[in-house]
């Protein structure tokens, strides 16, 4: 049997179904899972499906999430969508239910659930929910494609980065074909404020970059403070230094309220996640994020992207 007749006779035994993904929801966390949630609704109307996980911050357009009593999870079935390690999972009663199943395109470094399917070669979480709805010929709606879509949007930069593929475009072709209005949604996925607009002028001109072109920015409180900005806000900056043509790999420290930093790596070829790994996070090898107690060791972490960016530069 295939993973995805495995997961829809799974889904087929449950009356329930709960649905969660990992906590700051991106694009991806959304997409994939109200998308699917909007899959399984359409496909089986007798079921009562449900999307979790608190608030949704800067990105209602795409979804909103439902309020659930504990009893709820007695005997159902809960998936999880776009989520590799399980102290992210937003809300942790994902645990009360009868069955996990996890679905994820991150390494698969805690393979928490009773049913996995983890592929690594995915753009996107939402391109394997998609792969399940196509493969099993479940329903798809037009708000579900345009999750969907919105999803594999948010994780390939618009099908900037290397983890899209041939494979990922077609699904994209495919979920347009359902008619939602994908100019808009681009419009609306790559709309920043003004004041993130400032900031992004704040980062530009304080990005330090070395030799081998490893770039770092702090964002403390009090430039975020000053530019009137919240963490959930500086998504929309983290791919900028990208745009640099000398930038090689990158980290953004955020300082947190509580004092530590929340740190963001990305790179467009040195392999990062492992540093992340290192420092309380993880993620993919272009793409990571971690946590830092103080300066001293987000410093620390910079000088071991200098040397990935140091090594590749010598390799290539
Ligand atoms: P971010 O910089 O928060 O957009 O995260 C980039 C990637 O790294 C995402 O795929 C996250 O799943 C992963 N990631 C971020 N923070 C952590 C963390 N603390 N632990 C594990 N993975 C993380």
């Amino acid at each position: 049997m295939s993973i995805t007749e495995e997961i829809l006779q799974m889904i087929k035994q449950y009356d329930r179904i709960i649905i969660h993904r990992h906590m700051r929801p991106d694009p991806d966390a959304l997409g994939s899972q109200c998308g699917l949630a909007e899959i399984l609704r359409a496909t089986f109307p007798e079921k009562t499906i449900y999307q979790v996980g608190g608030p949704v911050e800067g990105l209602s357009f795409l979804a909103e999430m439902d309020e659930i009593a504990d009893e709820c999870y007695q005997g159902a079935l809960v998936i999880v969508t776009d989520t590799a390690n399980s102290p992210r999972i937003s809300d942790e009663r994902y645990t009360l239910g009868d069955k996990l199943i996890k679905i994820d395109h991150h390494p698969n470094d805690d393979p928490y659930g009773d049913l996995l399917w983890v592929d690594t070669k995915a753009s996107s979480c939402s391109e394997i929910i998609a792969d399940l709805a196509f493969s099993e010929n479940l329903v798809v709606t037009k708000n579900a494609a345009r999750l969907l879509y919105g999803g594999i949007v948010g994780d390939t930069g618009r099908f900037l980065y290397p983890a899209t593929t041939a494979h990922t475009l077609q699904v994209a072709a495919k979920l347009l074909d359902y008619g939602f209005d994908a100019s808009k949604l681009n419009r609306t996925l790559d709309q920043i404020s003004l004041d993130v607009a400032k900031l992004s002028g704040y980062l530009y001109q304080n990005l330090q970059i070395d030799e081998h072109g490893a770039g770092f920015v702090v964002l403390d409180q009090a430039i975020l403070k000053k530019y009137g900005i919240k963490d959930s806000d500086t998504a929309a900056l983290v791919p900028l230094p990208g745009t640099i043509d000398v930038v090689l790999a990158w980290a953004v420290f955020v300082e947190q309220p509580e004092g530590y930093y929340r740190v963001r790596l990305r790179s467009k070829g040195p392999v990062i996640n492992e540093v992340a790994k290192r420092y309380h996070g993880g993620g993919h090898p272009l793409a990571s994020g971690a946590n830092a107690k103080d300066q001293v060791m987000c410093q620390a972490i910079y000088q071991e992207i200098q040397k990935l960016c140091a090594e590749y530069q010598k390799q290539h």
